[in-house]
């Protein structure tokens, strides 16, 4: 069965009469039992049923098998946040001594948790570039436990290669911790190239109506069984009716990732050969040096990328009216970031001092793309004028 056809139907059975089309939203914190018997069954896990919602909740359950079908991962589970799931899955897997080998393009919050929250528990944090990442085993120290990549970089979008990494790490078995946000799984499913964990914000493209924070940690083996009995003890699964939430966003991921693609593409095209663009960011363009990379590990782009202006950021954000200024991407509205504003902030320019300046991010929505050109062609002259 293809995709878009397991996207409908994947864990939600029909084969009984008057079974609800759309997973009901269980909203109870807890299961009760009316004898001993069942109780102790349930709770040695004999029999399957739930015992409270901080543990697990049927919706949630239908959101977590749909999202392993599409990483193809063996199990998957959702978390409140993007950084949720990236926390719990950071602190199940590391402790006291170890050393955890960061891609330092990653998204700056992932990089303030390691460098200055990890840190503090007794591990060790090591920056490595992505040209450093592709010769892993010369930027490899010894006791490293983990290594954490993110493709494409977090506002820069390079990409890795990551057959060439993955192959290197598995030498000294060391396991991949990788952010598939940006390509959503439907794009993109590194479990196959042999990174051991996947995790997502789903607050982006898998739910995609910009009204629900929650990420998601898919996989298999004994990595994913850390996390799965550590994640209980962190608290931060999701609940159930932001479950339902993603659940219906989940529906219409196909259809918006395609036009993400073909909008944000256009778009990209049509910036290249702006005056007043320097420089396009975007992996799938054709004429990126990163052209081959995207074609081995994506089979088809997001709406997110980010150009280089060299005109006034400042009068040509102001002056966009279909494009506003937010810190997220992955919904149905067109964004703008200019980073320069987050770069200004030391604490932001000390996490990614390579972002160069005048970079404005885009976060292409699903408007008519022709009306989002005119507003960036105006915006654009604004500030060359
Ligand atoms: N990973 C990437 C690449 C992101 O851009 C973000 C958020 O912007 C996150 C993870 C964190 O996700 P959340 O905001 O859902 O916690």
């Amino acid at each position: 069965m293809r995709e878009d056809t397991r996207i409908q139907s994947f864990s939600e059975p029909r084969d009984q009469a008057g079974e609800p089309v759309s997973p009901p939203i269980c909203r109870t914190s807890l299961f009760t039992f009316p004898d001993c018997e069942s109780f102790e069954k349930t709770y040695s896990k004999e029999l399957d049923h739930p015992l409270y919602s901080r543990v697990s909740n049927p919706t949630t359950t239908v959101l977590n098998q749909k999202l392993a079908d599409l990483e193809h991962a063996q199990e998957a589970l959702s978390f409140s946040s993007g950084m949720a799931a990236i926390s719990t899955t950071l602190l199940a897997l590391l402790k006291h001594g170890d050393r955890l080998v960061l891609q330092d393009t990653a998204y700056s919050p992932t990089l303030a948790l390691a460098r200055d929250h990890l840190t503090r528990f007794g591990i060790e944090v090591i920056d490595r570039s992505i040209d450093q990442l592709h010769d892993l085993e010369q930027h490899l120290p010894e006791e490293t436990k983990l290594v954490y990549l993110e493709s494409p970089a977090s506002i820069t979008f390079e990409l890795l290669d990551l057959e060439r990494i993955v192959l290197q790490a598995k030498k000294k078995d060391i396991p991949i911790i990788f952010d598939n946000s940006w390509a959503s799984p439907l794009f993109s499913q590194p479990l196959d190239w042999g990174v051991d964990i996947v995790l997502h914000s789903v607050t982006k493209y898998i739910n995609g109506h910009s009204d629900v924070v929650a990420g998601t940690v898919a996989g298999s083996g004994e990595h994913f069984e850390k996390i799965k009995s550590f994640a209980p003890l962190h608290g931060g699964f999701l609940a159930p009716d932001e479950s339902s939430l993603v659940l219906r966003g989940l529906r219409t991921l196909p259809l918006r990732m395609r036009q993400h693609e073909q909008a944000g593409l256009k778009i990209a095209s049509f910036l290249e050969v702006f005056n007043g663009v320097e420089k396009v960011f975007h992996p799938a363009l054709e004429s990126s040096s990163q052209h081959s990379l995207f074609k081995k590990y994506f089979t088809g782009s997001s709406g997110l990328f980010s150009f280089r202006y060299k005109g006034d950021v400042r009068k040509c954000v102001d002056a966009l009216k279909l494009f506003h200024i937010g810190v997220s991407w992955g919904g149905f509205e067109s964004l703008v970031l200019p980073t320069d504003l987050l770069l200004s902030n030391s604490n932001d320019k000390r996490l990614r001092p390579d972002v160069p300046e005048g970079l404005i991010r885009l976060s292409i929505g699903l408007e008519d793309v022709d009306d989002l050109i005119e507003d960036l062609e105006r915006g654009l002259k604004a500030g060359l004028s």
